[in-house]
């Protein structure tokens, strides 16, 4: 990092494309990378509630603490903020959302820059780990982070405990070994290879068992999976009620992960619908990555500076995403349309 604050901010439209978190989540991460500071308006201009809930403002809060930087704005209801990182300290650190916020979505603000610090780091962090609209922890630990350990980066993941919506009280502990010099290192991803695996967990936490049984039900009957590839996990440490359903598919070169989370008023049966029509449209296509796959490994393939993927056709979120990223790296994220599936490609500017 170089002494952001001799650099004139970047001013970043919050209300861009798809208007949402993670139009922050992504400057934090960026700013905190190559140490120059920005200013966001109009925060989350999209959302329901806009501006700064209490996972971006924690999101917000780790950055500030690990790139020591200056923030101003930074309140629940904000929708302005001006963030100047001074200095990256890797080290021991602990977050509390303090509500059912996803844990998964405060890593993404901090972890690119963990990467490239100058030492290893522990990142304690408290709230949701089985969030709707978010990476749910078993997708963190076996889609997303093997993809990142192929590119260089060791990071090791613990869930401590689980936490759902709306009770959270869930807890990860993520151990960081920086890339060292080099940088990240280059990953080209256009085939699946063979399939190894498939397996559909259903998790239930002070639920009946009977709607995992339920979910599963749907799943075995729609992929055809035998009982051995169908679990029931029952979850003894969660302090409030909560159920996600995950199907995991896993091939040589990738593993895809597929999950819902019940809701109050939703069957099972709807939820487990909902995680079947995502994996169908995986499945009809021959790209190793997903909708939520291709919007994680944009910044990471960025910092890299090369790399490509094919994927499903892009969301307006992952879109969103790399109009961040380009501002602030020195790369341009080329994507084109093959037929069904999008080839996203990484060349330096
Ligand atoms: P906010 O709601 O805070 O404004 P946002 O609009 O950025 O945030 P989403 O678009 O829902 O929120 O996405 C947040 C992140 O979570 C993205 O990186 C997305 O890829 C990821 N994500 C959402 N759902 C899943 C899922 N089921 N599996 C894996 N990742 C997911």
């Amino acid at each position: 990092m170089s002494g952001g604050r001799h650099v004139d901010p970047l001013l970043i439209d919050g209300s861009l494309g798809e208007g949402g978190g993670q139009i922050l989540r992504s400057a934090l991460a960026l700013s905190l990378v190559t140490g120059r500071p920005f200013r966001i308006e109009r925060i989350r201009h999209n959302r329901r509630k806009p501006g700064l809930m209490r996972q971006h403002l924690t999101a917000v809060q780790a950055a500030a603490r690990i790139g020591c930087a200056e923030i101003e704005g930074a309140s629940v209801g904000s929708s302005e903020l001006c963030f100047t990182p001074a200095a990256l300290e890797p080290g021991e650190y602990h977050f509390a959302i303090g509500t059912a916020g996803s844990t998964a979505l405060v890593l993404q603000a901090v972890l690119p820059a963990l990467l490239v610090a100058r030492g290893p780091s522990r990142v304690v962090i408290e709230g949701g780990t089985h969030n709707p609209n978010a990476p749910p922890f078993e997708f963190l630990a076996r889609a997303f982070l093997p993809l990142l350990a192929r590119m260089g980066a060791k990071v090791d993941i613990q869930l401590e405990r689980h936490g759902f919506y709306p009770a959270g009280g869930g807890r990860i502990a993520v151990d960081v070994q920086p890339v060292g010099p080099a940088g990240l290192g280059v990953l080209h991803l256009h085939e699946r290879g063979a399939a190894v695996r498939r397996e559909a967990v259903a998790m239930v936490a002070n639920l009946s068992r009977d709607i995992a049984k339920r979910e599963l039900k749907v799943i075995g009957r729609k992929f055809d999976f035998a009982e051995n590839e169908l679990r029931i996990q029952p979850i003894t440490d969660s302090q409030g009620p909560g159920n996600l359903l995950s199907v995991a598919f896993e091939f040589e070169h990738v593993t895809e992960v597929f999950t819902g989370a019940g809701e109050a008023g939703k069957p099972a049966e709807h939820v487990a619908g909902d995680v079947v029509h995502e994996a169908r449209a995986y499945l009809a296509s021959d790209a190793p990555v997903g909708r939520h796959l291709a919007d994680q490994l944009l910044l990471p393939m960025a910092m890299a500076g090369a790399g490509s993927f094919r994927a499903l056709p892009l969301s307006r979120h992952a879109r969103t995403n790399i109009e961040i990223v380009e501002r602030f790296l020195p790369v341009v994220l080329q994507h084109r349309q093959e037929g069904r599936v999008a080839v996203v490609e990484v060349v330096r500017r």
